[in-house]
């Protein structure tokens, strides 16, 4: 179990899920320190009464003052995006490489006692996603590799590389295979979003415009499953606890298309858009969803909120940023300061 009296870090802690992460330990009363390479003004959710630090991670030196006095380091640290970003960054997905490699090394070398990594669905074999009816993907389906060019590759080796720290060196790893996460706190615009904040974006545009049309990525057939955010840390609290060794499953499996998606979204805004299908747009592939039966088995839990209850609060949220956005004012960053 999670020991409260020992230093707790979170990598990528000015992101969307490493974000909600710090927030959801400190509501626990964990000791924490929370790292980015942005510049603290910019991180989604500042918790002004935890240790924030601005470093670039891909460098082993920062790594190294990032797990300095910690017992359980939770690694979200990564260059990513939605689909358009990772099709179009290839490089600069891989060298979060660096990042891994040097956080698992100072994590070995500093003592620390358990490391959590964030992986991804885009591990899988790309030849078992090509059917518009979502497969349901089983952990065993990474293999044999053909993962997501660039951003998936990295993910996998990385993965792998926690397993042999773990077999060879004995630190304690955890691994989660994130399916497309979503919630307030997360990118919503700018070109790294994914599929649910973009298309509630587009629907409010359209809303407060008064063009009720909407451009979507691909026939919109595509198959997803996305979890919302307060499940996405939950179990990552509980991957970090369990006995869990090899990389699992941290998904919904609740699958819909990108049509149904909009069609959501669509009626949070009280209106019917003219969808116009843009073919030649990153759509990744043709169907994917979680397959839950290891962490049924393991944990008697998997994530359970369904679409339209995350999907309206993250859309409300949205619409309150777009707003605030419109008459100028910064918006995103929630400021929680000490005593709360
Ligand atoms: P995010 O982009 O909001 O957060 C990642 C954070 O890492 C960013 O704040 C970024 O500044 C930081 N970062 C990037 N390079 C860094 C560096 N060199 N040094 C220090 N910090 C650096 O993304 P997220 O959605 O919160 O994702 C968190 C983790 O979960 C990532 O590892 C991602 O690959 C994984 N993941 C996310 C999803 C999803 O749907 N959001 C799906 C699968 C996996």
């Amino acid at each position: 179990m999670a020991d409260t009296k020992g230093l707790v870090v979170v990598t990528g802690a000015g992101g969307f899920i490493g974000g909600a992460l710090l927030s959801s330990l400190r509501e626990r009363g964990f000791r924490l320190r929370g790292v980015d390479v942005k510049p603290l003004d910019d991180w989604y959710q500042r918790l002004d009464d935890v240790e924030n630090l601005s470093l670039d991670l891909n460098l082993k030196q920062n790594c190294e003052l990032a797990v300095r006095g910690s017992t359980d380091i939770y690694n979200l640290a990564a260059n990513m995006g939605g689909m358009g970003f990772i099709e179009h960054n290839k490089a600069l997905c891989m060298l979060s490489v660096l990042i891994n490699t040097h956080m698992l090394q100072a994590a070995l070398d500093s003592g620390a006692t358990r490391f959590f990594y964030s992986s991804s669905a885009c591990v899988y074999n790309g030849d078992k996603q090509k059917t518009f009816v979502a497969p349901s993907l089983k952990e065993e389906d990474a293999y044999p590799a053909l993962a997501e060019d660039g951003y998936g590759w990295e993910k996998l080796f990385s993965e792998r590389m926690c397993r042999h720290f773990r077999e060879d060196f004995g630190l304690y790893t955890r691994v989660a295979r994130f399916h497309n996460v979503y919630g307030p706190w997360g990118t919503w615009y700018g070109g790294r979003e994914k599929a649910p904040a973009a298309i509630c974006r587009k629907v409010i545009e359209a809303r407060l415009s008064g063009r009720h049309e909407i451009e979507i990525w691909g026939t919109g057939n595509q198959t997803r499953s996305f979890m919302f955010i307060d499940d996405c840390i939950k179990g990552i609290e509980l991957i970090m606890d369990s006995e869990i060794l090899q990389p699992i499953n941290l998904g919904s499996s609740e699958a819909v298309t990108i049509n149904q998606l909009v069609d959501l979204a669509e009626s949070f805004a009280g209106i019917r858009l003219k969808r116009n299908y843009d073919l030649s747009a990153p759509k990744g592939v043709n169907g994917r969803n979680s397959d839950n039966t290891l962490i049924q088995k393991y944990l008697h839990w998997e994530p359970d909120t369904s679409l339209r209850a995350g999907l309206e609060k993250t859309y409300r949220w949205i619409y309150d940023q777009y707003q605030a956005r419109e008459r100028g004012e910064p918006g995103v960053v929630r400021e929680v300061a000490s005593g709360h």
